[in-house]
């Protein structure tokens, strides 16, 4: 309830939400314990799944029958840090200017769980016969690591759904396929030197360069073999997204490490782009590198993978969004999601929630007033097919 005995709205809740920083390093607690006690008020029970740490937590609530089956509605409580970005005003303080709503995580994605908790009395109030889950996560920002050990627990300790609609910043458009993206860690070990002495060094950037330039052919080559023209680009991209070596500009290298990801298609296996930068570092790199220097070393490591998403072609969840959203279209997304991973474990998924991935990350995120109320007709016209 609001300061006037009313049930609160989305945009006061969103206010409350964005109030806490839930920036991926720091603790989800005070977030989940604000969602908790809402739900509690609101005679919903909710069960935690615990980081091993304690530190975060993820929160499953079910409305409606205490068992299998439904929806659940899925969103991450983390947002991406505000470091190194200007904003206008404070990025953890809601500001409504011009029809949107100003702070980090309003687009991705707090407005869909804000949508999500205004509709929390609606659903009560009906007599649901299919149930409706709250799955909320954490560390989705750095590769959907909290929702794996809640997903785990489907059909174990939490009453596993029939279909998952993933809140992501859609603009409420109904999305049955995105990319995955695969990571990976490159170290290269070389001989440091003086750098007037440069033959008996073996210089770790220069050869990390050379992985740098294969890892450019690869794209060029995926740009040209594996296309779907679902998506936006066409291929999948592959980025050297870090890279840092070298200790003093009169010493020859002796470390160069990088990172770089491929944004898979569904259709491509990311295996065969470690297999051919690997070959490369035997044949290229590590035969000149050895003949000065027999500790000389490239490693390849994979860090962390989403898999990418292409809706189970045989369930119903993209008929029901479909149908919720009016709309007769799905479309596709380069950025990455939980789906996949439900859908891997038996609950098939979409993703469809309010405002536009365009803001997300942003300094100046926002989410139009009018996207919200796109998604509370959405939830109320899930309450009607749950009650029916
Ligand atoms: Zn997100």
């Amino acid at each position: 309830m609001n300061a006037n005995g009313q049930n609160q709205t989305p945009a006061e809740l969103l206010a409350h939400l964005v109030a806490f920083d839930t920036t991926s390093h720091r603790s989800n607690l005070g977030i989940i314990d604000f969602i908790e006690d809402f739900l509690f008020q609101h005679g919903v029970a909710a069960r935690r799944v615990v980081s091993t740490d304690g530190e975060k937590s993820s929160l499953y609530a079910t409305l409606g029958p205490a068992d299998e089956g439904g929806v659940a509605l899925s969103g991450h409580t983390d947002v991406v840090p505000v470091d190194g970005q200007i904003w206008t005003s404070d990025p953890f303080t809601l500001r409504a200017a011009d029809g949107r709503y100003y702070g980090r995580g309003t687009a991705d994605m707090k407005g869909f769980i804000a949508a999500v908790l205004a509709a929390t009395p609606d659903f009560k109030r009906r007599k649901l016969k299919t149930p409706i889950h709250y799955a909320f996560s954490y560390d989705e920002e750095i590769g959907c690591v909290g929702v794996r050990p809640m997903i785990a627990e489907l059909g174990k300790n939490l009453p596993k759904p029939r279909m998952v609609i993933v809140g992501e910043p859609t603009s409420m458009q109904v999305i049955d396929a995105h990319k995955g993206p695969v990571r990976w860690n490159v170290e290269v070990k070389g001989r440091a030197a003086h750098s007037s002495m440069a033959p008996l060094g073996v210089n770790a950037i220069t050869y990390a360069a050379r992985l740098v330039a294969e890892l450019e052919r690869i794209e060029a080559d995926l740009k040209k073999t594996v296309r779907n023209a679902r998506f936006d680009p066409p291929y999948p991209t592959l980025q050297v997204t870090k890279l840092a070596g070298g200790t003093a500009s009169n010493i020859i290298p002796i470390n160069c490490t990088f990172g770089f990801e491929v944004r898979a298609l569904p259709e491509l296996d990311p295996g065969n782009i470690e297999r051919r930068l690997r070959h490369f570092a035997d044949t290229q790199c590590l035969p000149e590198m050895r003949a000065i220097a027999p500790e000389a070393d490239i490693t390849i490591t994979r860090t962390n993978s989403v898999p990418p998403f292409g809706a189970d072609r045989a369930s119903d969840v993209v008929a029901l969004a479909l149908k919720l959203t009016r709309q007769n279209e799905t479309h596709t997304v380069s950025f990455a999601t939980e789906a996949g991973l439900f859908q891997d474990a038996g609950a098939p998924a979409v993703i469809c929630g309010p405002g536009d991935i365009a803001q997300a990350h942003t300094a100046d995120e926002w989410i139009a007033e009018s996207e919200i109320v796109k998604c509370m007709r959405f939830l109320s016209r899930l309450g009607d097919w749950a009650e029916a």
